[in-house]
This record gives C-alpha cells, structure tokens and sequence, in this order.
C-alpha cells in the first residue's frame, strides 16, 4: 500500500527521451508501473482510474495528449478541450507520480503512415461514425506503450469499443503489458463523465440524461430475447429528445460487438449521439 504521508512531487516530461531514462530507473530498482493514457482535460473519470492505478502499482504515470491522428474532423480536432494547468492541479491532488504531456512533433514524425489489421471490430458502431479513428487509437497507444512501457494499463469502460480495439493489438503483437478496464464514474445524475461535457449548454446537459436513462431502461427491460424490439424503443426514446441525434444504439455481444444474439454471454448497450453541437457516447453492461 502506498503512503502519501509525504506529498508526492509530480514529475513532469516533455520528452519521450527524459520520461523513457526515468522510468527505467524505476524499473531497475523492480518497482511496477501503471499507465493511464488520456487526451486531458481531466475530470474524476480520469482520477479513478489514477486512483485504482495506484492502488496496484509502485509508480503512476498519466499522459496528456491530444492525439491528431485519431481525429477524421479537423474542426473536433481544434475545439477539443486542453486544460493543461487544471490537469496538473488535479494530477497534483492525487498524488500522481509522472505526467507525460509531448507535443504533436515529439510523438510523430513529419508524414509518418501507419495501418494495423485489426479486423471488422475496428469498423463497426464508433469506427463507422469516425472512420480511421481506431488507426489512430492504435497508432498512439502502440507508441506510448514502447516508450513508457507499463506493467500495467488502465482505460476506462466508457470507450468501450476501444478497450476492445487496444486488447486486440496487445494480444496480436504480443505486447508485455496487463490491460485493467475500469467501471464508468459518472455524474449524480447519471450523466457519464467526459471531457467534452464542458461543450454542453444547460439545456444540453439536460437532454444529455437521456443516455444514461435509456441505457438503464434497457437493462431493466432485457430478458434475452427481446433484443431487436428494446433496440428499437431506445432509438425512438432517444430520437423523441429535443435537441438530441441519435449516432447508434445497439445491444452487442460484448466480444464481437455485433447485435447480441440469445447466445451471447457477454452483452454492453452503446450509445452515441450529438447533443447539441457535442457527440457523446456511453454504455452500460447488461450481462457480463
Ligand atoms: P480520454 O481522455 O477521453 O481519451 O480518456 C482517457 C481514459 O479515461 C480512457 O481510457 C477513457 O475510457 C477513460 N475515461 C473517460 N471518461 C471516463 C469515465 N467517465 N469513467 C471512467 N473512465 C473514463
């Protein structure tokens, strides 16, 4: 267990030179290291997974970069949230160890092309809304785990599609790092933490309960064989939300993340869809 008696001081990188000469000193000294990647603008989503982190791991790490390469729209691009002091401040709070903030030029090179066959998963639900946007994920999660190379990786449920996607290439290219998915913190009234909820209007954040509401709906509804019809009265619940366009709602195998059949033993209900000017996703495991 680890003692914050004494605050931890956060170390923070720039370089992939300076954090990778860092870690390795932790690493020879046979303490483990636990990983939670993000794009900022961190919220207390981002904090439980620092804190279950923590609680398995000697030394904590947090990076902080947007990365372009996962974005098909320029414009969502620019107007993603960069709060780098207030996430130091937060990082800071929960005695983080190591942040690790690059910039665009630090992770790639000028031109640099990538491509990993990941096969369909990478183009259903969210990779059929935002195509390329698992190359993208790939891409700089492959790259971040060779320079801070984690004993262990922590990613939040909320992507879920994406946990998916990343255990895919670990397992593919034999990478040596455990993955940890961590349960979805949400705000009191259900809505799913994310740091695009600071776009929201006060009638968005409103009609953006919708969600969570019919996610929860659904698994109450279930019964195994009522899959197409409950797919069906979620859209139109979602659908009759001022100011709410419904992107997908499935009910999914939680392995193949096609339509659950009576089969499946594992099932997730995922929901994308542009509240106002903002896309949000969320889901919620049925049966697990
Ligand atoms: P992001 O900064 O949005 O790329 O997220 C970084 C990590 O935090 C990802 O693994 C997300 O799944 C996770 N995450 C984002 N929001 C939440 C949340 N509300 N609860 C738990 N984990 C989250």
């Amino acid at each position: 267990m680890r003692n914050f008696v004494n605050p931890v001081v956060l170390k923070i990188f720039t370089t992939k030179a300076a954090v990778g000469q860092y870690l390795s000193q932790i690493k020879a000294s046979a303490q483990t290291v636990g990983f939670v990647p993000t794009m900022g603008a961190l919220h207390q989503g981002h904090m439980s997974l620092i804190r279950l982190a923590q609680q398995r791991n000697d030394v904590v790490i947090c990076s902080v970069f947007v990365n372009p390469s996962q974005f098909n729209d320029p414009k969502d691009l620019e107007k993603y949230p960069r709060t780098i002091e207030a996430d130091i401040k937060l990082l800071g709070e929960v005695n983080c160890d190591i942040l690790f903030n690059p910039g665009v030029n630090e992770m790639y090179d000028d031109n640099e092309q990538w491509h990993l066959s990941i096969g369909e998963t990478e183009h259903l639900l969210e990779g059929a809304f935002r195509p390329g946007h698992y190359q993208g994920v790939t891409q700089v999660v492959y790259k971040l785990f060779n320079i801070v190379k984690p004993d262990t990786a922590y990613f939040g449920q909320k992507d879920y599609q994406q946990f998916l996607i990343i255990s895919k290439m670990v397992d593919m290219l034999a990478m040596p790092v455990e993955l940890v998915m961590c349960p979805i913190k949400r705000e009191t009234d259900g809505l799913a933490m994310s740091s695009r909820n600071i776009h929201l209007s006060t009638d968005d954040r409103r009609h953006a309960l919708i969600l969570s509401k019919t996610l929860n709906y659904i698994k109450d509804k279930f019964d195994g064989n009522n899959i197409a019809a409950l797919k069906q009265e979620a859209a139109q619940l979602i659908n009759a939300e001022p100011g709410v366009e419904l992107e997908y709602f499935e009910i999914a195998d939680g392995d193949t993340l096609h339509t659950a059949t009576p089969q499946s033993n594992k099932i997730v209900a995922l929901v994308a869809a542009k509240v106002g000017k903002t896309r949000l996703i969320d889901n919620v495991l049925i049966s697990s």
